[in-house]
């Protein structure tokens, strides 16, 4: 008998963010039951090199089965819920939540409802260039929560991609990037965003509240804090 859900992760995308996920999961299950009371979690982390090579090769059939086989192993190892570690892979999401009978808690869900909750409507996205560019994410932003999503101009699109896929995913924070990201969510803010969203999971690696003049919605942690809310609502 146990009063938490086991919280199946999909991780290694990269793993400097799952180790985040891993942590403020933690950090939330013992803040709220004390003690050294901690989350009870599995983890499934990938190799990013195959991850990501696939991802540039537009090979998403192939990263879709991935997933798929991720998904199911979680389901047998005893998960009650998934929690997909990136924003990035929930392009395939729909594929995920075929392939298993346990719900998938979608990322950008916990996001636009924080958003909802502070009363704000037009939205910076920062993210890969799939996150920004693609229908999957804007468009679950956009028809399932009434966002209005604005995403930088093509130039800052390739700075943000770059930065993330060269350097945050290898554990590299440099102060150079802040700035470049700083820049970005300026303009961001000038074309009329009431708040940014850190659509990556490394994005919070880097830049901090203190980096934007209106508020910073980071998808990492209200991910991780709506998966610690489900695991203590449903107990295994
Ligand atoms: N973790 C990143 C994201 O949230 C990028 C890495 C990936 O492509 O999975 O999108």
């Amino acid at each position: 008998m146990t009063d938490q859900a086991l919280i199946g992760l999909i991780g290694g995308m990269s793993w400097e963010s799952s180790a985040q996920y891993y942590r403020l999961i933690n950090e939330a299950v013992r803040a709220r039951r004390g003690g050294v009371a901690s989350a009870r979690t599995l983890m499934w982390s990938f190799d990013f090199a195959e991850i990501e090579a696939l991802q540039h090769q537009g090979r998403w059939p192939e990263l879709s089965r991935r997933l798929a086989d991720a998904a199911r192993a979680l389901e047998a190892g005893g998960a009650d819920f998934l929690v997909l570690c990136t924003n990035t892979m929930h392009r395939e999401a729909d594929s995920i939540e075929a392939a298993v009978r346990i719900p998938l808690l979608h990322i950008a869900d916990p996001t636009a409802e924080a958003i909802k909750a502070a009363g704000l409507t037009r939205v910076g996205l920062l993210g890969t260039a799939f996150t920004m560019e693609q229908a999957f994410y804007r468009g679950r932003l956009d028809t399932r929560h009434g966002l209005e999503v604005l995403v930088p101009e093509a130039d800052d699109r390739r700075a943000v991609h770059e930065i993330i896929y060269n350097e945050l995913v290898a554990g590299q924070v440099l102060d150079t990037s802040r700035e470049v990201y700083r820049g970005v969510i300026a303009r961001l803010v000038e074309r009329g965003a009431q708040a940014i969203i850190l659509g990556c999971t490394e994005i919070m690696l880097l830049v901090s509240q203190a980096d934007s003049a209106v508020p910073l919605f980071d998808t990492t942690s209200l991910h991780a804090m709506a998966a610690v809310e489900m695991a203590l609502r449903q107990p295994a």
